[in-house]
């Protein structure tokens, strides 16, 4: 037994190891990923429930590793934010975003804002709004066409978030609060800080067929929402049997696999930009 607890401890240790050395090889690729051009964003539609029609999208991370293939964010945001190259990740996720919204614009796509998520680095960096509208600026984008995604543990420091928030607000860019309910939420955040959307988070909508509480909670912040005049999302839906009781609590918008994956550019123009008629 005692042999066996050893070996059991060498293993774990071992293991550790790997992870470590593992993170330290991600986190000195991850510096010349961005100067190399290995990141990219996928997009995710936003849908509405009555046509269908495409309302909003999602701009998500990856990163195309010369030998690891395609990552998720979740494997690289953590080591950014640790790193502090969150800043200059972020930077460039913002400016692609605006472009290619821009782009598809100018290209007579759907008039419809992009939405980016911001680190909680990222949200209390000094002079966030002003340096946001320089990347509109450069890049042509309304402000209005902007959407960026916020989670409540931003928000715990209220005073300075409402002067981050107001500011944006200000300058005509939308906030969505994302993750709803995961966090340490208060509802009073709602009626302090200026929030124009809250997504309602998957791991509400993952059982909601089975699960009663799950489908009480939902039902009560999409009114809840409502009552607010604030816009509601919810986020994570994959098959057709949740997409019907959301629509029947009357959520109007939904984002998940059930319509769309996370896409590149060109596919997204493939299947859902309405072909031109000539
Ligand atoms: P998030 O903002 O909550 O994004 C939603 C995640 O759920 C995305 O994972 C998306 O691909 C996935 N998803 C969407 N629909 C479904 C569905 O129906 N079923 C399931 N199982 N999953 C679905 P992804 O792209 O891996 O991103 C993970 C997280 O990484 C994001 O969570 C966000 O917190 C963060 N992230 C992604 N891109 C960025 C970025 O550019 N900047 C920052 N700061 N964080 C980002
Ligand atoms: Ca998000
Ligand atoms: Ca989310
Ligand atoms: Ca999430």
């Amino acid at each position: 037994v005692k042999k066996k607890g050893k070996n059991d401890f060498l293993f774990f240790s071992n293991e550790l190891d790997e992870q470590l050395l593992e993170k330290i090889e991600l986190e000195s690729d991850l510096r010349k990923a961005i100067e190399r051009g290995e990141l990219l964003l996928h997009y995710q539609p936003q849908i509405r429930t009555e046509d269908h029609a495409m309302i909003g999208i999602e701009a998500l991370v990856r990163w195309e590793h010369p030998t690891k293939g395609l990552l998720s964010p979740g494997l690289f945001i953590p080591i950014a934010e640790e790193t502090g190259l969150i800043y200059e990740m972020g930077t460039w996720v913002l400016r692609e975003a605006c472009q290619q919204m821009r782009r598809w614009h100018d290209e007579g796509g759907p008039l419809i804002p992009i939405s980016v998520n911001l680190s909680s680095q990222q949200f209390h960096q000094p002079k966030l709004a002003e340096y946001i509208m320089a990347i509109l600026e450069q890049t042509g984008l309304k402000p209005e066409f902007l959407e960026l995604e916020i989670t409540e543990s931003m928000m715990m420091d209220a005073s300075l978030s409402s002067s981050i928030l107001n500011q944006l607000n200000e300058y005509g860019i939308r906030i969505s609060l994302d993750d709803f309910g995961t966090g340490y939420s208060s509802l009073s955040y709602l009626k302090m800080f200026p929030i124009h959307k809250v997504k309602i988070d998957r791991s509400f909508i993952r059982d909601i067929t089975e699960n009663n509480n799950d489908r009480a909670i939902v039902s009560t912040i999409i009114a809840m929402a409502q009552h607010l005049n604030m816009e509601v999302i919810a986020e994570g839906i994959e098959t057709k049997d949740q997409l019907d009781i959301l629509t029947d609590n009357s959520c109007q918008k939904i984002q998940g696999y059930y319509f769309s994956k996370p896409l590149p550019a060109l596919d997204v123009e493939q299947a859902f930009f309405v072909p031109e008629r000539k």
